[in-house]
């Protein structure tokens, strides 16, 4: 393989709910769920069941003919959002729905996009002109044109940049590849109240924040505001690769037939396995149970020496450390049987699946309390 990741130290053999096996047959709590995409963790056998169904019915067609999946989950998702002019676009990826989020917005005549320093949306040539890191954009300069970053959580940096040529404003509702960062409380909404005094499109990359992580069906929720575009990946298809841009009130005649297309994208088995994470979401209620695990969780991680701060919403979860030291114990909390991702040098990242059960965030924080003890002494 090319070298564009590390090479893994576990080759996992099996899996079932947020548990995983290696080779060697250790077994591993998976607090990250696939980077947020496992959200009913492996094997469900509700994903597992309406996916082999679709298989032997039919498992590709392309954009060319319609199928009951796909108009299933397309209508799934507007009554999510609880507005009947929200349209689906379906993708296979995060970055793809940026991408389509990006065009839809060039179709408005305007051309200037404002995401902000530090998001991620994707590593596409498109999305990665958003992607404002500059680690990982330099190698591949130039970039899109016309594209600003401001402040995160900082409506003064966005005042400065948005005008009446801006197209597109994205924003992470909580930054997830950042470390987990929050916004200040009402920076959203003041985001949307300034892109409407523009006339900006407002869109909300919720491929992380999104299908009910946080404790709402999507990030933003909770600000009491719609954004005019949504993308969502990683947890729709429970484990297939899925993803869709959604956009709410915009003029239905921006994307006409050739606009934009995908082969893969709202492929009938992707599609059927979103379905069953939907219902089942539902049926278990895991929007009111991510929040109550979630505050559970982040206020014993606070209680932990060397934790500056546990923060997050719902089952997404950063810890950020005094020290950064978030690699080694990352690396010491595998040895115990406990996988948890270090998405810098100080934050630890959490993502696990809504299977996840008190006692098993009770296990995890004491594995951590014993890890933290550990390198501090060394
Ligand atoms: C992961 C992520 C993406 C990219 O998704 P891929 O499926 O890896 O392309 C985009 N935006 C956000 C907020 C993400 O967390």
């Amino acid at each position: 393989m090319q070298s564009t990741y590390a090479t893994p130290d576990l080759l996992i053999s099996s899996a079932k709910g947020s548990r995983l096996k290696d080779s060697a047959g250790m077994e591993y709590l998976d607090l990250l769920g696939g980077i947020a995409t496992n959200a009913l963790g492996h094997n469900h056998p509700k994903i597992v069941s309406a996916v082999t169904k679709q298989m032997k019915r039919f498992s590709h067609l392309s954009n060319i003919y319609g199928h009951k999946p796909g108009i299933e989950l397309a209508e799934k998702l507007i009554k999510m959002i609880g507005d009947d002019s929200a349209r689906v676009y379906f993708c296979n990826s995060g970055t793809e729905a940026v991408e389509a989020a990006i065009k839809l917005s060039r179709l408005t005549g305007r051309k200037e996009i404002i995401s902000a320093k530090g998001s991620f949306h994707g590593r596409t040539m498109g999305a990665l002109s958003l992607t404002a890191q500059p680690s990982k954009q330099r190698p591949f300069l130039p970039l899109l044109p016309k594209v600003k970053h401001v402040e995160y959580g900082d409506l003064k940096s966005l005042r400065r940049k948005i005008s009446k040529r801006t197209a597109m404003v994205i924003l992470e509702p909580i930054m997830g590849e950042a470390g987990v960062v929050v916004p200040p409380s009402g920076y959203l909404k003041a985001v949307r109240q300034l892109c409407d005094k523009f006339g900006v499109l407002l869109a909300f990359d919720c491929v992380q924040t999104g299908m009910g992580r946080t404790g709402t069906w999507f990030g933003y929720e909770d600000d009491g505001i719609k954004p005019d575009l949504i993308t969502i990946a990683k947890g729709i298809g429970g484990g297939l690769p899925l993803g869709a841009m959604i956009s709410i009130g915009v003029d239905k005649n921006l994307f006409l037939p050739g606009s934009h297309g995908s082969t893969f994208g709202g492929n009938p088995i992707a599609c059927a396995a979103a379905n069953a994470v939907i219902t089942e979401i539902s049926r278990k209620n895991y929007l009111i149970s991510n929040r109550k695990k979630g505050e559970f969780f982040i206020e014993s991680l606070k209680k932990l020496n060397g934790v500056k701060e546990a923060r997050g919403k719902g089952l997404l979860i950063g810890i950020e450390l005094y020290k950064p030291q978030a690699k080694i114990i990352a690396k010491r909390l595998e040895k115990l049987g406990y996988l948890v991702n270090a998405v810098n040098e100080n934050v630890l990242r959490l993502a696990p699946s809504y299977l996840i059960t008190d006692s098993e965030i009770k296990k995890f924080v004491q594995a951590l309390k014993l890890v933290l003890e550990g390198v501090d002494n060394d």
